[in-house]
């Protein structure tokens, strides 16, 4: 059990507790009427106090003129009345020395009022002080009740400063052993130590296996929360790993048990000969549209599957001379001269990644730029170095271009902006999804920008560990009308 307030951040370490804390809850007073004016009860005590000190030096004047020594009197009666307040001022700072709470005494001078003010403020700070407790016990209690694993940790050294319960149980870290233990270390095999130098920075970890159980599958993400200390929180995925993995089984299952029905189902419709029925020619023609829509719509679901349950690919130079040469000649078989079609290699770099993979999302975009351009348009496919030192595949078409409310979700599949446009043209809207995966696969982004009737630029970036210099000269551009 960690939830004692003594290992939790102490609000005296600043920002931890300031942002959070509700000053108002904690008892900070409101209006005073200010530095220069008095509450009516101080005033009174302050006027009350100066008519005494009036009253004795009257008194010592009346007497020292009775007594025919006016002066001396009145001066012993003065340094009375300043030894007197020495007096006071001394049992007062003795008292606040030893940090005593007295109880004002009656009376209705200056000196009592001091007493009362003194005894108010020592209860206002300590009911206060009594309170910021309170809200730090039932903080740190609920933080310790949280399902999720959470662990304070300092910025600069990794080392941990506090967890709770949930982390014992999802992390394996034990209390006190673990208090001040480095995280990264702590938590082997778990592969955080370079995440977590990332900082700010640092991706959220979508499915990692617990240094506990490997059975156990956790999200990870970091909050840096103040200057000095990050928040890790841990979340048990088991269950939604599952659901998913069992989601991917079952399409890919279905998927698969689809083939050969399907094969079958074509097989038998290539044999039949629309010479012989000619009335039947359109219903066949049809037949086989809608057979080969289905069978490439099979075969996307086997691909995503399969890209799906991949964490890496298998890396190989990929010579991308030839792979701009495939991608035009494609592009040209499937525009049939339709479109005008300029290939650029300005990179003279070649890529690190699967060249099957690789080929089948650019092949992707290229496809999508030729059927999403009426005839007439221009595509353009060019690779290039970034400033970064990775390196860019872009296809860019003249085409119909995708409304802005579209972009973020394009990518998803099955999303389509016209279900019917992209049926028409042979798609079952799981390409870019495809695309997609098989970027992220490379640790690549898809960048997409459009407009509506101007067209749109589909854009493969990758980083600098994935681009290899090619020995060659870059290929000269190869245009075609
Ligand atoms: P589909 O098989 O339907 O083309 P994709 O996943 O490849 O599926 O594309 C999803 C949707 O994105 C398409 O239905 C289309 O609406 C839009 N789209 C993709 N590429 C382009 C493009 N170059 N120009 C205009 N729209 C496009």
């Amino acid at each position: 059990m960690v939830t004692d307030a003594g290992v939790f951040p102490k609000p005296a370490h600043g920002p931890y507790y300031r942002r959070n804390a509700n000053f108002d809850a904690v008892g900070f007073r409101g209006i005073h009427p200010g530095p220069s004016t008095m509450l009516p009860q101080t005033q009174s005590a302050w006027t009350r106090t100066l008519g005494q000190l009036a009253l004795v030096l009257a008194a010592a004047l009346l007497l020292g003129l009775l007594a025919g020594h006016p002066w001396p009197v009145l001066a012993v009666a003065a340094l009375g009345v300043v030894a007197w307040h020495y007096w006071k001022l001394r049992n007062v700072l003795l008292r606040l020395d030893a940090r005593q709470r007295v109880e004002p005494a009656g009376g209705r001078g200056a000196w009592t009022e001091l007493d009362r003010l003194l005894y108010r403020t020592q209860e206002e700070m300590r009911g206060r002080k009594r309170r910021l407790v309170e809200m730090l016990r039932a903080y740190s209690a609920a933080a310790a009740a949280l399902p999720d694993a959470v662990v304070v940790l300092e910025r600069n050294s990794q080392r941990v400063r506090w967890f709770n319960d949930a982390a014992t149980r999802l992390l394996g870290l034990h209390y006190p052993d673990d208090i001040e233990a480095a995280l990264g270390e702590r938590l082997q095999p778990l592969p955080i130590s370079h995440w977590l130098a990332g900082g700010r920075h640092a991706e959220p970890i979508m499915d990692a296996a617990s240094p506990v159980d490997p059975a156990l599958r956790l999200s990870l993400r970091l909050i840096p929360y103040s200057d000095e200390l990050w928040l890790l929180v841990a979340r048990d995925v088991s269950k939604l790993t599952r659901l998913e993995q069992m989601r991917r089984d079952f399409v890919a299952n279905v998927s698969h048990e689809l083939r050969t029905p399907l094969t079958v189902v074509h097989g038998y419709l290539d044999m039949l000969d629309p010479e012989e029925q000619p009335e039947w020619t359109p219903i066949l023609d049809e037949m086989r549209r809608q057979s080969q829509r289905m069978t490439q719509l099979v075969e996307d679901l086997l691909t995503l599957s399969r890209l799906e349950a991949q964490d890496s690919v298998e890396d190989e130079d990929v010579a991308m001379d030839s792979m701009l040469v495939t991608l035009r000649r494609e592009a040209e078989a499937l525009s049939q001269r339709g479109h005008g079609i300029h290939v650029e290699d300005r990179a003279g770099a070649d890529l690190l990644g699967s060249t099957r993979e690789l080929h089948s999302a650019f092949s992707n975009l290229v496809g999508n730029a030729v059927r999403y351009t009426p005839t007439g348009g221009r595509i353009a496919i060019e690779f290039a170095r970034s400033d970064d030192g990775g390196a860019t595949l872009s296809v860019r078409d003249s085409g119909l271009g995708i409304p802005t409310a579209h972009l973020p979700r394009i990518t998803e599949r099955f999303y389509r902006v016209s279900t019917s446009r992209s049926r028409e043209s042979g798609g079952t809207g799981l390409g870019l999804s495809i695309v997609k995966h098989i970027l992220h696969l490379h640790q690549a982004r898809l960048e997409i920008e459009s407009e509506v009737g101007q067209g749109s630029t589909f854009t493969c970036r990758f980083g600098p560990e994935r681009v290899r210099e090619r020995a060659t000269a870059p290929a000269p551009p190869v245009i075609t009308p």
